[in-house]
């Protein structure tokens, strides 16, 4: 764990009050712990299995985000205690969220992931997709979910230009759905985007909340 660029993020972070959520995924608890006590309390892992392990062993007011893809069935594992989940890609995984959910009496937050890479690799929704899952009647019934924003991943690329202009495409898109959907709701209002490689032009196009693991935790 690197405390110097740790620190040096959050003041890059903190004239826009832009949030970090930490990625610990493949670091050990011993890691996590030692940020913890540096200050840091939002947390992103990528898998299940180990974000539910890492929970049971670390301290409960940590904040976890899972922010890979997340399969239907795996749901219940994290329902109970999970605080965002950026990685919504389907109507369907989020009739399963919200079925688990209600089973334990909470509203779990939600991010709708939405495609703006170029790589047929990533997940996600397309902005018709987005518009398709808010005005269905099967969404609109879901009394244990709430959208709070968008996440987003640029293409794996060193061109700068095509990351900013995915990141701009994003916000745009943030823009018209808060608009469309969301007007007057201030829960909406996140915008995760932003790796160790591109959270500088992720905060230049508008990101509420980055997600950086390297950069703090060292490479995997
Ligand atoms: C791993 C991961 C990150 C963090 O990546 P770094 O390059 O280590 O900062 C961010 N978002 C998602 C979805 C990831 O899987």
């Amino acid at each position: 764990m690197n405390i110097e660029n740790y620190k040096q993020l959050l003041a890059e972070l903190q004239p826009s009050n832009t949030r970090l959520v930490a990625v610990s995924k493949t670091k050990p608890a011993t890691a996590i712990s030692a940020l913890y006590a540096a200050g840091q309390k939002d947390f992103g892992e990528n898998k299940v299995q180990e974000i539910v392990s890492k929970h049971a062993a670390l301290p409960s007011d940590i904040r976890w985000h899972l922010i890979g893809h997340l399969q239907s069935n795996k749901v219940k594992q994290i329902a109970s205690f999970i605080t965002l989940i950026h990685s919504v890609d389907s109507l369907k995984l989020l009739e399963e969220i919200n079925r688990q959910a209600a089973k334990h009496e909470r509203v779990i937050d939600c991010l709708l992931q939405i495609f703006i890479a170029k790589e047929e690799t990533k997940f996600g929704l397309t902005e018709i997709e987005i518009h398709q899952l808010l005005t269905s009647e099967t969404f609109l019934q879901m009394k244990h979910v709430r959208i709070c924003g968008l996440m987003a991943m640029a293409t794996f690329t060193d061109d700068e230009q095509i990351i900013a202009k995915e990141f701009s495409q994003a916000k745009r898109i943030f823009e018209k759905i808060k608009k469309q959907y969301f007007s007057g709701k201030d829960f909406f209002n996140e915008l995760s985007m932003g790796m160790s490689a591109d959270y500088k032009i992720a905060l230049r196009h508008g990101s509420t909340m980055v997600r950086v693991g390297s950069t703090i935790f060292g490479s995997r």
